[in-house]
């Protein structure tokens, strides 16, 4: 069973339509990359497939439960790092986490083997009583990463989780995710406007003016010359502007 289906979805603010017949899938276990220049449609897609927006045209479904009729059901799937922090900066690491896994109905003991768990894996143990302010930026998104994998979700969405660090941190954010989907078969839409973060074997969804111009793999897309991608992507995101 697919992790997300999105079909002939459509958004509007008022007049602006942001999103038009936007359709995808993702398989179980698959990274895929939403790419897509600023205005194109990302958040307002993420705002939907997080229930922060009612749906008004088309169909979305987590894991096969309808996010318009099931949607406890499906929103326990999901797990979500949204573009703005949305930490308590004045709780601890710890806290935030704690915070989070009530919300989710955890009880106290899954809830603190989990937190255990998940600080060990993002490297963050020896922070988990400082205040979330006192942290980098990196560290704060690795602190909305174990948040969001609290309840185990089988889908993560991170919405241009990278935005904002140095590129060290910005890499190592990738790299981390990536692996977090190989080793828990865990789904990631990965939303970026930064090419350097697709790789070639990725699922590559391109988001322009809210359609979906491209669904394939990366690689396929920019062909096998350096630079292949880039170039596909500055020509379908102009060509099209127009049509
Ligand atoms: P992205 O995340 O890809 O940068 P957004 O989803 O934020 O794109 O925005 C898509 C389009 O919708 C843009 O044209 C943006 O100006 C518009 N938009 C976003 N949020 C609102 C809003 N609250 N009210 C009106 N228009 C909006
Ligand atoms: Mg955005």
């Amino acid at each position: 069973m697919n992790a997300l289906e999105v079909s002939a979805v459509g958004f509007r603010y008022g007049q602006r339509e942001a999103l038009k017949g936007v359709g995808f899938s993702l398989a179980a276990g698959e990274f895929a990359a939403l790419l897509g220049p600023n205005g194109a449609g990302k958040s307002t897609l993420i705002a939907l497939l997080t229930r922060l927006y009612d749906l008004q045209l088309g169909e979305i479904a987590v894991c096969g439960h309808s996010l318009k009729h099931q949607p406890r059901v499906a929103l326990a799937r999901l797990g979500v790092v949204f573009q703005q922090s949305t930490l308590d900066l004045d709780l601890s690491v710890e806290q935030n986490l704690r915070y989070h896994a009530a919300l989710h109905g955890l009880s106290g003991k899954v809830a603190a083997l989990r937190i255990e768990r998940e600080l060990e894996r993002q490297q963050l143990g020896q922070r988990r009583r400082e205040k979330v302010r006192l942290l980098n930026g990196g560290h704060r998104r690795r602190v909305e990463i174990a948040r969001a994998l609290l309840h185990e979700p089988s889908l993560l969405l991170l919405d241009e989780a990278s935005s904002g660090l140095d590129p060290a941190s910005r890499n190592g954010l990738n790299r981390h995710v990536r692996r977090l989907c190989r080793d828990q078969n865990m789904a990631v839409l990965w939303t970026t406007h930064l090419l350097d973060e697709v790789q070639a074997d990725d699922h590559l969804l391109l988001l322009h003016q809210g359609r979906i111009i491209t669904d394939d793999r990366a690689g396929a897309v920019g062909g096998q010359e350096a630079g292949g991608l880039a170039q596909a992507f500055e020509r379908l995101t102009t060509a099209k502007a127009c049509a």
